[in-house]
This record gives structure tokens, sequence and C-alpha cells, in this order.
């Protein structure tokens, strides 16, 4: 599924309302809302309203949004943070994707180490 809400999806349902999120921003067509286990003092995931699975899915369906998404991004982490962040799409369950609606991850608010593995 693209455009339409997925079956079962955990962020279709925060993006109907249908399960609570503390959300931090919103545009048209993208909403941002804190991480529920945060690993840094700011750590939103950016999503995308319509359900798209990843970051290439997306970027092949519809490269506006995912620009609309990295501008809602930048947004948080100006407002959140001091505008200095990392940005992250886990890309399959071997990068660590375990929810299958594509979100960037906004870590910022420390000074960042790099351990990807
Ligand atoms: P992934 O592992 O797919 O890159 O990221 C999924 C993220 O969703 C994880 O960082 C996880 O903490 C977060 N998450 C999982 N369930 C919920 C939830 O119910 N609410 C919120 N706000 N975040 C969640
Ligand atoms: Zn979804």
């Amino acid at each position: 599924m693209t455009s339409e809400a997925a079956a079962d999806c955990l962020f279709c349902k925060i993006v109907a309302g249908q399960v609570p999120a503390d959300v931090v921003a919103s545009s048209d067509r993208v909403i941002a809302f804190r991480d529920i286990s945060p690993k840094a003092p700011v750590h939103v995931l950016v999503v995308p309203k319509e359900h798209h699975g990843d970051v290439s899915v997306l970027a092949a369906a519809d490269p506006s949004l995912l620009a609309d998404l990295v501008a809602l991004a930048d947004e948080v982490a100006t407002e959140l943070s001091d505008g200095q962040y990392r940005l992250i799409f886990n890309s399959g369950p071997r990068a660590g994707q375990s929810v299958f609606h594509v979100h960037a991850h906004v870590i910022s608010g420390a000074k960042l180490g790099w351990t990807p593995a």
C-alpha cells in the first residue's frame, strides 16, 4: 500500500489519532512526534501522513513528499534544539527498521557519538 492507511500500521494509527503520541509539529502532509524510547535529549520521528514502507519507496513514489518530510525535520530541530541534528532512516530489518511506515529519526540536543553497529 502506498497512499492509504495500511491495516495494522502503528504510524498510520498515530496519524489517524487512534494511538496517542506527543505531536510536536505538523504540516499538510507530514507529522512529527516524540519517540517513545528516546536515545537523545531530542528524539523525534517525522512521518508522512500517507503510508509508504521505507525511504526508497517514498523517494520513488513522491519526491516532493520526501522533501516536505526533510523540511519539517529541520523545523523541529530548530525549534526544539539548536538546528544541528542527525537524520536517520533505517531501511530494512537488518538496518534496524522495526516500523514499516517510513520515518526519519531526528536526533539532537547533545554531542553525538558515532556507533552505527
Ligand atoms: P525504527 O526501529 O523502525 O527505525 O524506529 C521505530 C521507532 O519507533 C523506535 O525508535 C521506537 O522507539 C519508536 N516507537 C515504537 N513504538 C512507538 C509508539 O507507540 N509511539 C512512539 N511515539 N514511538 C514508538
Ligand atoms: Zn502506515
